[in-house]
C-alpha cells in the first residue's frame, strides 16, 4: 500500500518540519555573467531527522546550506524553518551553525566563544558556565578554556566551532563539512558524539559532507546533488536499526548502505558498462 504523498509531505507553514523547501533555486550574477548555482531544490527535513547533502565540488551544496541559514537569499522558491521565513529563523535563532571556517571571535576565548549563543538567549551565567564546561569536555578540549583561537589548531579550533554550535541546544543544526580539517581518528570521535548528541536532544541536522562513510554513518537519509545546476538526483534512505556506534561502522547492513550512496553518487557500475 503506499503512503498518501500528502502524510510524507509537510504542509507549508507546518512547525514541527524542520525545513521545508520548495522550487528552490539560486543564481549568481558574476562579472563573466550568471551562475545558476541551484535548481528546484525540494528538501523536506523532519524534525529530529539527519540528513546529510553530498555531491561533487561546486554542486551547490554550502550554498544551500547558506540558503537555509539566511546569509543569502533564494533567487526563486520557497524556504521555511520550523514554518517560519528563513528570516525570522535566523533571528529568533531556531539553529545552531558549524561551517568549514571555524569563524571564531579572536578577541574571546575558547571558552567565551562557547558562550556566545547562551548570552544571545540570556543564559543565566552560573548555567551559562556549567554549559560551556560540559561542552568542553564533550569536545576534549577541557585545558583550553582560557586560550585565544589563535593559540590553536584548526583541528582545536574547528571543535570550538562545534561546541558552541551546540551550545543553546539548538533543534537544528547546520553543518558544512566541519570535520573536514580534523585528523581520522578525532574525525569519527566527534562524528559518534555527534551522532549521539543528535539522538539524545532530538535535533535536526542538515549536514554537508563530500564523504561517503561519514554520511551513511551519520544520516537518516543522504541527499546526492549535481552540479551545474546544482540539484538533488536522488535521495538515499541511510536509516540504522540500532544506534550509531562503532559497531554500526562494521555492520554489513553499513557496508550494503555505503555501496548505495556510491552507486547513486557515481551511476551503478551496470550503467557505466552499458555506456562504454
Ligand atoms: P559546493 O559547496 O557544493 O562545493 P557551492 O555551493 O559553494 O558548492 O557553489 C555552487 C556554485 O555556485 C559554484 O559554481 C560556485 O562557483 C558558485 N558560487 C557560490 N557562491 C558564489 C558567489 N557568492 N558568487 C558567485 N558564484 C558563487
Ligand atoms: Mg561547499
Amino acid at each position: 500500500m503506499t503512503t498518501p504523498t500528502a502524510l510524507l509531505t509537510p504542509a507549508v507553514g507546518d512547525p514541527t518540519a524542520a525545513v521545508h523547501a520548495a522550487g528552490v533555486g539560486k543564481v549568481f550574477s558574476t562579472k563573466d555573467g550568471e551562475v545558476t548555482a541551484l535548481a528546484g531544490v525540494d528538501l523536506d527535513v523532519a524534525a529530529g531527522e539527519f540528513v546529510s547533502l553530498i555531491g561533487p565540488s561546486g554542486c551547490g551544496k554550502s550554498t544551500l546550506l547558506r540558503l537555509i541559514a539566511d546569509l543569502d537569499a533564494p533567487t526563486s522558491g520557497t524556504l521555511e524553518i520550523f514554518g517560519k521565513p528563513a528570516r525570522r529563523a535566523r533571528i529568533d535563532q531556531d539553529y545552531g551553525i558549524a561551517f568549514q571556517q571555524a569563524g571564531l571571535l579572536p578577541w574571546r576565548t575558547v571558552a567565551a566563544n562557547i558562550a556566545l549563543p547562551l548570552e544571545l538567549h540570556k543564559t543565566a551565567a552560573a548555567e551559562r558556565a556549567a554549559r560551556v564546561d560540559e561542552l568542553l569536555a564533550l569536545v576534549g578540549l577541557e585545558d583550553f578554556a582560557d586560550r585565544y583561537p589563535d593559540q590553536l589548531s584548526g583541528g582545536m579550533q574547528q571543535r570550538v566551532a562545534i561546541a558552541r554550535s551546540l551550545a543553546a541546544r539548538p533543534k537544528l543544526l547546520l553543518m558544512d563539512e566541519p570535520f573536514g580539517a580534523l585528523d581520522e581518528m578525532t574525525r569519527e570521535r566527534l562524528q559518534g558524539e555527534l551522532a549521539r548528541i543528535a539522538a539524545e536532544t532530538g535535533a535536526a541536522v542538515v549536514f554537508v559532507t563530500h564523504s561517503i562513510p561519514e554520511a551513511v554513518f551519520l544520516s537518516d537519509r543522504v541527499v546526492v546533488m549535481s552540479p551545474r545546476p546544482g540539484r538533488i538526483t536522488d535521495v538515499v534512505d541511510t536509516r540504522a536499526d540500532g544506534p550509531r556506534d562503532e559497531t554500526l561502522r562494521e555492520s554489513p547492513a553499513y557496508f550494503a548502505r555505503v555501496t548505495a550512496v556510491r552507486e547513486a553518487l557515481h551511476g551503478a557500475p551496470l550503467t557505466r558498462a552499458n555506456e562504454r
